[in-house]
C-alpha cells in the first residue's frame, strides 16, 4: 500500500512553533541484537539543531523579564548551532544579533548565521572558547547589547526540562528505557533531561560522554570560576577535538548542576575518529544523518550496548544535521569529482558521457 499523510492538523503562526517534538527513530542495523537503539534527532527543528529550544527560550524568558527590549542587539558567543537558532529567533523577531566565534569551527556555520541576518565576529584560535566568550562580553558592555549567556543562564536547562525531556517522556510512555546518553556542550541537554528522568524515570541511566583527549569531567579538577559562574580559566584537562559542539574549554555552569546532584551514573570517554565513523556509518547504514557530535553519541551509545543485559533499551540524542560539516573532517575522502567506478558506470552505456 502506498504511504500516506495527514499533514499536521494545524497551521503554524510562526516558524518559532515548529521547534523541538523531534522523532525518537530506532537504530535497525547498527545495534547488536539483545538491544534496542533509539536515537533522538534534534536535526527535524526548523534550525536543524537542538540548539533551536534553548535560542528560543534565552529570548522569550529575556522578553519576559524586560531584560531585552524590542529592537534591543542580542550578542553571543557560540560554535555555531546556538548562533543559527538564534539567528532564526532574532530574525523572526525583529533583534539584532551578533555571533562571536572561534576562526576553527566551520564556514558554514558562519555563513548560515550571516544568511540568517547575524554579524559573526571571528577571534583567535589561540585564545579558545573563552576568547569567544570574552570577546561577546566586551560587546555587551560596551553597547549595552543582551548578552544571551547559553554556558549559565537557567534558560537552558530549564527548556530542555519542559520540552526534550516531556517528549522523552511521552515517547516511552509505557516502553523501558535504560539508559539515556548525551555528551555536552553548555550541558543544557543532560542537565535538563536528568531533571525529568531523576523525578519520573528514577531506573533509567544517564551516561554522559567527553572526548577522550579533553576529558575534564573525568579528570575530577573543578572549574575555576568568577562569582557569576563564569570559566576564569581554561580547563586544564581540555585539548582541541574534532566534536565540534561538544566540551569548551572550561566545564559550563549549567552542567556543573548535573555534576553536583548526581545527574550521570556513568561517564564514558569517545574518540574523534570513532565518533566520525559512526556518523558515517548512521548515515550509510540507517539513513540517519548527523553531525561529529551525534556520531560521538551514537558510538557511546553502542559502547553501552555492549555491557547493556538483554533487552535493554537505549536512547542516543542526534543533536545536528551532518550538513554542516561539509568543509570539516566529517567529509574527508566525500569528493566531488567522479571516482574510477563512476567513470567506470559512465562509460558502460554508449550516450551523455563527460568529456576527456
Ligand atoms: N552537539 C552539537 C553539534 C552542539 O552544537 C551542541 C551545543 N553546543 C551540543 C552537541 C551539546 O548540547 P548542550 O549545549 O545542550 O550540552
Amino acid at each position: 500500500m502506498t504511504r500516506q499523510t495527514e499533514g499536521r492538523g494545524r497551521l503554524y503562526d510562526t516558524v518559532l512553533d515548529t521547534v523541538g517534538n523531534t522523532p525518537a527513530i530506532r537504530i535497525n542495523r547498527l545495534a547488536p541484537d539483545h538491544v534496542t537503539v533509539y536515537v533522538k534527532a534534534e536535526a527535524f527543528n526548523p534550525g536543524g539543531s537542538v540548539k533551536d529550544r534553548l535560542a528560543l527560550n534565552i529570548i522569550e524568558a529575556a522578553e519576559a523579564s524586560g531584560a531585552l527590549k524590542p529592537g534591543q542587539t542580542v550578542v553571543e558567543a557560540t560554535s555555531g548551532n546556538t548562533g543559527i537558532g538564534l539567528a532564526m529567533v532574532c530574525a523572526a523577531k525583529g533583534y539584532p544579533l551578533v555571533i562571536t566565534m572561534v576562526e576553527t569551527f566551520s564556514v558554514e556555520r558562519r555563513r548560515l548565521m550571516r544568511f540568517l541576518g547575524a554579524k559573526v565576529v571571528l577571534t583567535p584560535k589561540e585564545q579558545k572558547g573563552t576568547g569567544m566568550y570574552q570577546k561577546a562580553k566586551e560587546l555587551a558592555e560596551k553597547n549595552g547589547w543582551f548578552f544571551a549567556r547559553q554556558f549559565e543562564t537557567e534558560a537552558n536547562a530549564d527548556i530542555h526540562e519542559h520540552t526534550t525531556g516531556r517528549e522523552i517522556m511521552a515517547d516511552f510512555d509505557g516502553q523501558r528505557l535504560d539508559y539515556f546518553v548525551s555528551g555536552f556542550g553548555t550541558g543544557g541537554t543532560v542537565t535538563g533531561v536528568s531533571r525529568v528522568l531523576r523525578r519520573e524515570r528514577p531506573e533509567t541511566k544517564i551516561i554522559l560522554s567527553e572526548p577522550d583527549n579533553a576529558a575534564m569531567v573525568q579528570s575530577g579538577v573543578a572549574q575555576e570560576r568568577t562569582e557569576d559562574g563564569e570559566p576564569a580559566a581554561s580547563h586544564p584537562a581540555f585539548n582541541p577535538h574534532p566534536i565540534q559542539g561538544w566540551t569548551p574549554d572550561f566545564i559550563p555552569l549549567v552542567l556543573q548542576e548535573a555534576l553536583d546532584k548526581g545527574g550521570y551514573d556513568d561517564l564514558l570517554l569517545v574518540g574523534g575518529p570513532e565518533s566520525i565513523a559512526a556518523s558515517r556509518d548512521l548515515a550509510l547504514k540507517e539513513g540517519i544523518f548527523t553531525g561529529i557530535s551525534g556520531g560521538a553519541t551514537f558510538a557511546t551509545a553502542l559502547k553501552v550496548a555492549e555491557k547493556a543485559p538483554k533487552g535493554a533499551v537505549i536512547l542516543a540524542m542526534l543533536p545536528d544535521t551532518g550538513e554542516r560539516y561539509l568543509s570539516t573532517p566529517l567529509f574527508d575522502g566525500i569528493e566531488a569529482e567522479m571516482s574510477e567506478e563512476e567513470i567506470a558506470l559512465m562509460r558502460s552505456t554508449p550516450g551523455y558521457q563527460m568529456g576527456g
